[in-house]
């Protein structure tokens, strides 16, 4: 008889969730950056192991109402995951107390699910003995079914989460064939390693909000045409994009590049463009036509 179930991993924007998603799987699934929000859609990381299937949601971080339209879909998508969840793995970081995980952890005893606190960035202690009083802190806010200290990056702990997690998914059938490891499809994939070259080559210097949406992909003699658009939200932030004579925009292009070709073992030829969307992060619409919905 084989297991099947979900695990929710919520935290604060930045706490690692990505990053421990990646390393669950092995590979490279979400993407990564120090700026909060970086994972805008939901990601299914999905991980097939003696006789069991887990089937990891990767989350944007849930916050405090936001004003725009784009936090309020974040808040909704983030909620929505709980509630159908065999166990949620609560992530925060080990080198500081925030308000805004408590805020979170009251979202989540709203609900009865197993909840598995993780925290996260153990490596960034001097002193792993500082963890305790933390370990305190939190078995006096919540009755933890677990707590687990991990660090994502460098896969410390990750196999004594994994069994607890193993133990806790139900009899059922696999969701998911046993070698797939993600529901994104190529395109998805690719306009994400874009937007993590286009976060980390931009800075602070470009809002969140910047979106990228592949056109299309075609196979042409053995080489993939990728063309894809990176959807800005003012005129004056696409020269921050394109970069002195387009300096910035070709990086971004061979980064991006140089991953997607790791990914499939294909070579290819990607066209990247760089279009205004006014105010699009206002208009739930425009959410809608970007795929955002
Ligand atoms: P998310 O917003 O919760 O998905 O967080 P990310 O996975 O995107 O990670 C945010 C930042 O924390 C990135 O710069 C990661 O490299 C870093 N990070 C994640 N896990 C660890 C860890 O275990 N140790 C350290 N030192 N940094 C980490
Ligand atoms: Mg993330």
């Amino acid at each position: 008889m084989t297991k099947c179930g979900y695990v929710a991993i919520i935290g604060r924007p930045n706490v690692g969730k990505s990053t421990l998603l990646n390393t669950l799987i092995g590979q490279k699934i979400s993407i990564i950056s120090s700026k909060p929000q970086t994972t805008r859609q939901q990601i299914l990381g999905i991980q097939t192991i003696q006789s069991v299937q887990i089937i990891y949601i990767d989350t944007p971080g849930l916050h405090h109402a936001g004003k725009r339209a784009i936090n309020r879909y974040m808040n909704r998508l983030a909620s929505a995951v709980i509630p159908d969840a065999n166990a949620v793995l609560f992530m925060i970081e080990a080198t500081r107390f925030h308000e805004e995980d408590e805020r979170i952890l009251q979202q989540i005893s709203n609900y009865s699910v197993p909840v598995i606190l993780v925290i996260n960035k153990i490596d960034k202690l001097k002193d792993k003995k500082l963890i305790l009083p933390l370990i305190e802190q939190y078995k006096e806010k919540f009755n933890f079914l677990h707590i687990v200290p991990i660090s994502a990056e460098r896969a410390e702990n990750i196999d004594s989460l994994q069994k607890t997690l193993i133990s806790l998914m139900p009899e059922g059938p696999y969701l998911f064939p046993e070698e797939q490891i993600t529901d994104k499809d190529l395109s998805f994939q690719a306009a994400e390693i874009i937007r993590e070259k286009l976060i980390r080559l931009t800075g602070q210097e470009l809002p969140y909000s910047t979106t990228v949406v592949v056109e299309s992909i075609k196979e042409q003699n053995n080489l993939l045409n990728i063309n894809a658009v990176i959807w800005v939200e003012r005129e004056g932030q696409k020269p921050i994009v394109i970069g002195k004579a387009g300096e910035r925009l070709k990086k971004i292009g061979t980064a991006a590049r140089k991953e997607i070709v790791k990914l499939i073992g294909k070579k290819i030829f990607l066209r990247l463009w760089v279009k205004v969307k006014s105010d699009w992060t206002d208009d739930e619409r425009a959410l809608g036509s970007l795929g955002l919905k």
